[in-house]
């Protein structure tokens, strides 16, 4: 069939590499994938650029003719380029198998304007993380103030026809941005300058409007990939597959797009894909692409293939895939395999998960979109920085069930019954749920976002707590009653102090310590040089009011129950103690803590 992407058979038997476009949002990666797939092309014809599902697919006589002014002479060996088309994290993160990436190269895309931001470093650490190769995409050069537009043209002859100042600002921009990257461990150069390849990550600058720079992008993705990667692009017969999404297509029921990126699927063929709930077996019904010719494409209608050569993107249909786990692998049971064998390593990747859970049962519940992103999300939220614990985790979007999982937080650790929802939808029914028992849902597509947010919750219900504790927690103190400073006996008592020990704060009940513990009411107003205070430290001297909280309380009068002589202290309590400790502790200084405890053997308290 004409979708057939190695319908022109190369030289050595290689696959089409496979290409990610990943970096921080808005520095064009939609733009670059519209400006590369072919707007720019004059004839308003595709150039047998092909739509596959989830990727585009560029043959390499397209890629040849567009990068002929570069005069590379450039023998392509490989078939064509497959660029995925949804940029971002998360099918870059999709496009794994057992830990490492099976995308073969990506696009990180910088806008020379901003320089690395939050997701630039996210992106990098993933490919990182998956030991991909990169290019870095400088776009938006056209935003130099002052350059002139040199539709589509090689970066060097662009670069050459632009002013002194023009240049200048470039250069800077470039060496900035090439400290930012060393400041994250990575060397970087222009590619024409890049002496060593592999070593030194290569720049090539773009505009994605205008379309400078994108020949050198393509001709370095392709040279670089059919130079270094022969071993990896050299086509077998093992299936190598990964779910990229699952589906409901009017007509086909459920479905799954995925990535064949090496490999032969035929119609039939008995397949295992991960599911949440365990293997699913199942065989191929049919192997869709989009119909080739885009004018007549009515919504739905496909191509059917007998078998398909990797690498292309494929719908594929079959009975019970409504379970399958975006972001896991296919798995085809050959004639000679045990559908056991096939099933374990199918649920592989499940485990890796898995085995991030908090033992202890305690922990947030982390929903995603796909294993892939879950993955990522685990990862950054048990890095040293971050350190949120996991009990429990969902894919797809947040239903009823996921929200009366979290809620099992409600009863061991309140904060915990949370949702960290990172990219899926929440069901109306789960969300009216939460609310109704009080788990907490936190939506974000930058796992930055959900934490920040997470965080802010968490600081937030401190704060809360801490107020509620305030009337509770009974700062320590020991004051003594200033000569010549009653200035009422009762009712309220009002007395000239000398902090001896500890805070005096608005709030706390005082008692005189002798046997029989004469409490005389709560601190109810402080004066510092007749000004109102609501603390007071060791050392001030200031006036106190003291209110009876009860009828008892109320009878006690300087002169009668205590006089000049006696010591007045806080009265503690273990409770009062312990709210302190929980949300004070930082707040009190080694002395005031010494004080506590002293006052602790005072009122005999264990
Ligand atoms: P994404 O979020 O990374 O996919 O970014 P988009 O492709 O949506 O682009 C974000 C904005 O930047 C859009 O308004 C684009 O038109 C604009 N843009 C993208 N690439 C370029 C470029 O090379 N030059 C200029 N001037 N604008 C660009």
């Amino acid at each position: 069939p004409a979708t057939d992407a190695t319908s022109e058979e190369p030289e050595e038997d290689l696959r089409s590499p496979i290409c990610c476009i990943m970096g921080h949002v808005d520095t064009g990666k939609t733009k670059l994938l519209d400006c590369i797939r072919g707007t720019n092309v004059q004839e308003g014809e595709a150039g047998g650029i092909t739509q596959q599902i989830g990727a585009t697919y560029f043959p390499a006589e397209n890629i040849r003719e567009r990068t002929r002014e570069l005069k590379a002479d450039a023998k392509l060996k490989v078939p064509g380029l497959l660029v995925i088309d949804t940029p971002g994290h998360e099918s870059f993160t999709n496009l794994r198998s057992r830990g490492s990436g099976l995308c073969d190269i990506a696009i990180l895309v910088v806008d020379i304007m901003h320089g690395l931001e939050p997701q630039t470093i996210e992106s990098l650490n993933l490919l990182r993380m998956r030991n991909t190769e990169f290019i870095v995409a400088l776009n938006k050069v056209d935003r130099l103030y002052g350059w002139k537009v040199c539709r589509n043209a090689p970066i060097v002859k662009a670069m050459k026809l632009q002013s002194k100042d023009v240049q200048n600002e470039f250069n800077m921009r470039l060496a900035q941005i090439s400290t930012q990257f060393q400041e994250q461990g990575l060397n970087t150069a222009l590619y024409y300058k890049n002496k060593e390849m592999g070593e030194t990550y290569s720049i090539v600058p773009t505009s994605a409007i205008s379309g400078e720079g994108i020949p050198d992008l393509l001709l370095l993705l392709v040279q670089w990939t059919q130079k270094t990667m022969v071993e990896k692009l050299t086509f077998s017969n093992e299936i190598q597959c990964t779910v990229l999404e699952v589906k409901v297509i009017e007509g086909h029921g459920t479905t799954i797009d995925v990535v064949l990126v090496n490999g032969v699927l035929h119609e039939g063929d008995q397949i295992v894909v991960c599911g949440l709930q365990g293997p699913i077996v199942t065989s191929i019904r049919a192997l869709l692409t989009p119909h080739p010719m885009k004018e007549l494409r009515v919504k739905g209608t496909y191509l059917h293939h007998k078998e398909i050569k990797a690498a292309q993107g494929i719908k594929i249909t079959g009975q019970g895939l409504e379970h399958a786990i975006a972001g896991t692998g296919l798995y085809v049971v050959g004639p000679d395999d045990d559908v056991e064998d096939v099933k374990e390593s199918a649920m592989e990747d499940m485990k890796s998960v898995m085995s991030r859970i908090d033992k202890s049962g305690e922990g947030v519940y982390v929903q995603a979109s796909t294993l892939g992103s879950l993955e990522a999300l685990l990862e950054f939220l048990k890095s040293p920085a971050v350190k949120i614990p996991v009990s429990g985790i969902g894919i797809g979007p947040v239903h009823k069930k996921d929200v009366m999982k979290a809620s099992v937080m409600l009863e061991k650790k309140k904060e915990y019954a949370t949702i960290l929802a990172f990219d899926v939808k929440v069901t109306p029914e789960a969300r009216e749920l939460a609310d109704d028992v009080g788990v907490t849902i936190f939506i974000a597509d930058i796992i930055y976002h959900l934490f920040d947010q997470f965080k802010a919750y968490i600081d937030n219900l401190k704060e809360e707590k801490k107020k509620e504790a305030a009337d509770e927690a009974v700062f320590p103190c020991v004051l003594k009653i200033m000569p010549n400073c009653v200035f009422n006996k009762k009712d309220p008592i009002v007395l000239g102090v000398d902090i001896v020990e500890g805070i005096a704060k608005v709030g706390t009940p005082i008692c005189i310590p002798t046997q029989d513990f004469i409490d005389i009411g709560r601190i109810a107003s402080i004066e510092n040089n007749h000004k109102p205070v609501d603390t007071a430290k060791k050392g001030q001297k200031v006036a106190i009011k003291i209110i009876g909280s009860n009828s008892e309380e109320q009878q006690k009068m300087y002169g009668r129950h205590f006089d000049i002589d006696d010591e007045l202290v806080s009265h503690i309590s273990r409770s009062s103690i312990d709210i302190l400790k929980e949300n004070y502790r930082d707040e009190l200084s080694i002395d005031e803590w010494k004080l506590v405890v002293k006052l602790k053997s005072i009122f005999k308290i264990q």
